[in-house]
Order: C-alpha cells, then sequence, then structure tokens
C-alpha cells in the first residue's frame, strides 16, 4: 500500500490546454501519473446523480478515485440552531453525489464559532455531530467515510486536538489533516520532520493506526496572518510554506497511505506530481 495524490479541482493547465469539461478530467489526471481528484461541492451542490454516475464511470475508467469537498456554507458550529440543522442536509446531498461518482471520503469544514466561547461551541457541535451520524447510519450511507478537516483561521473550529477529538464519535470519521492550514493557524510552526512527526504522533494516540494510516491530506502552501490562512499559493511560493519533503520523510518512516490532494492556486496538478515525485524518490532510498 502506498500513498495516493491527486489535485482538487481543475489544474490552470487543463484549461490551458482546451479542455472546459469535468468529463476529461479523468484521462488528463491518469496521463499525469495521478490516481485521486477532489471534486469541489464548495460552493453549493450544482451537479446532478445522473452526471455525477457519469464522471463516476469515466474515473473508474482510468483508475482515479473521487472524493467530494461538502459546501463551505455548512456550520455544526451556529449559534442559529436551524443552520446547524440545515448542514447535516448539505452532507446528506454530499454523500448522494459522492455515492455516484463511486467514491468513498468526504470532507468538509466543522464550522466557525459565533459569539459564544469556544467550550460550548464544540459540545453544541458533538451534540450535532450526534445526529448527522444517525442520519448518515439511516439513509444508508454508513459504509461512507467523512472527513472533519484541519482549519487554518484562528476563529474556525479544526485544530489538530478538535478533529481527533471528533473523529472519535465513529469508525468512518477519518481526519482531513490540512498541512497548509496548521501552518497558517500555528504562525508557520511546521518546518522539521520532528513538527509532522508530532502532528502524526498525536493522531497515532488519539485516534489510533489504522485512521491516522489512512487519513486524508490536503498539502498546499498558504498566505497568513494575525488571524491565520490568507490565501492558497503554489509550490513556487518560498516564504510560508510548509515545504512537503519534511512531511514525505515522515510517511515514509511511519509507513503511511494517506490519500493526499493539491489545493495549490492553479498548479494543484503540478504541485500533486511534484509531491509523488519526492515520496517516490524516498522509497527508492529506503
Ligand atoms: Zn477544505
Amino acid at each position: 500500500m502506498f500513498a495516493k495524490f491527486g489535485p482538487s479541482g481543475n489544474s490552470q493547465s487543463f484549461f490551458d490546454e482546451g479542455y472546459t469539461s469535468t468529463l476529461d478530467t479523468f484521462k488528463w489526471v491518469s496521463q499525469r501519473g495521478l490516481e485521486l481528484f477532489e471534486y469541489s461541492l464548495g460552493r453549493g451542490i450544482t451537479i446532478g446523480s445522473a452526471a455525477a454516475e457519469v464522471f463516476g464511470a469515466e474515473a473508474a475508467k482510468y483508475g482515479i478515485e473521487i472524493s467530494v469537498h461538502a459546501p463551505y456554507f455548512i456550520n455544526f458550529a451556529s449559534d442559529d440552531p436551524m443552520k446547524a440543522e440545515k448542514s447535516i442536509g448539505y452532507i446528506m446531498s454530499s454523500f448522494k453525489i459522492l455515492r455516484a461518482f463511486g467514491g468513498k471520503r468526504c470532507v468538509f469544514h466543522v464550522g466557525t464559532e459565533g459569539k459564544r466561547n469556544r467550550s460550548e461551541a464544540f459540545s453544541d457541535i458533538k451534540r450535532m455531530f450526534d445526529r448527522l451520524l444517525e442520519a448518515k447510519f439511516e439513509k444508508g450511507y454508513d459504509d461512507l467515510i467523512l472527513c472533519p478537516e484541519t482549519m487554518g483561521k484562528l476563529a474556525q473550529i479544526g485544530t489538530v486536538e478538535e478533529i481527533a477529538e471528533l473523529c472519535k464519535m465513529d469508525s468512518n470519521l477519518y481526519p482531513c489533516v490540512d498541512f497548509g492550514h496548521i501552518n497558517a493557524r500555528t504562525g508557520g510552526s511546521l518546518k522539521t520532520e520532528e513538527d509532522f512527526q508530532r502532528i502524526i504522533d498525536k493522531f497515532f494516540d488519539e485516534i489510533g493506526e489504522k485512521k491516522t494510516k489512512n487519513m486524508h491530506v490536503h498539502f498546499s502552501k498558504i498566505e497568513f496572518g494575525d488571524k491565520g490562512e490568507k490565501r492558497h499559493l503554489t509550490f513556487e511560493d518560498t516564504i510560508f510554506g510548509p515545504e512537503f519533503e519534511p512531511f514525505a520523510n515522515v510517511i515514509v518512516k511511519n509507513n503511511l497511505t494517506p490519500h493526499i490532494l493539491s489545493e495549490s492556486a492553479g498548479t494543484q496538478a503540478e504541485d500533486a506530481l511534484y509531491m509523488k515525485t519526492v515520496y517516490n524518490e524516498i522509497l527508492k532510498q529506503k
């Protein structure tokens, strides 16, 4: 078993080469030597099941595994109970599309703390998660993997500790560890191999070997300021980081088999391939 790599959304080069349809995406991604594709439902679920089935068949043909990113307006931390309630519906709708794609993993942002204090918001989230897990089971999506993401802005719920805590609630809750986000919310703390190893060790301790080894990963360089994340960069950046190389060493040393998606600004496929190349080099030296 090995780590797998792919882009989140289509690279600028895909469009520059004259492609316009997602139907062409999967062949394109596989020709670049990649095996994953994350489809964004971030701005809303505008694709229907029938179209998703067509894309899913095409992805299967080229050995590409599709994951989905649920809408950004999901907020299980909202002080408005209606909003938190609606978030369950958005996850269920995302599952429906994920199922049509033939995929397994749905990434989502837990929410942003409102006017309440953080621990109060967090207990509400756990209560909502109980309901979410119930709905997941009732609607027949129990086998799908739900991945709450570590977040980049300080006001967002999603520290390493919070995500680990939530993932303990069900066997099919796996973390989406966004190292660019962790780096952004901690003022650039991810530099050495030890920095990455500490995070992996924390997950090993909290959620065990299976979930840690098979975690979902977003890896991009991200600009940050006082409040955390500002914007996604490309691997061209030399200021903000994080660099992939130290994490690649940690992956190989710990025999991790994560799904790694690049969310670079426009160069997702190129940067995903860069990561895969670095990883393969280290594997060869082992
Ligand atoms: Zn995300």
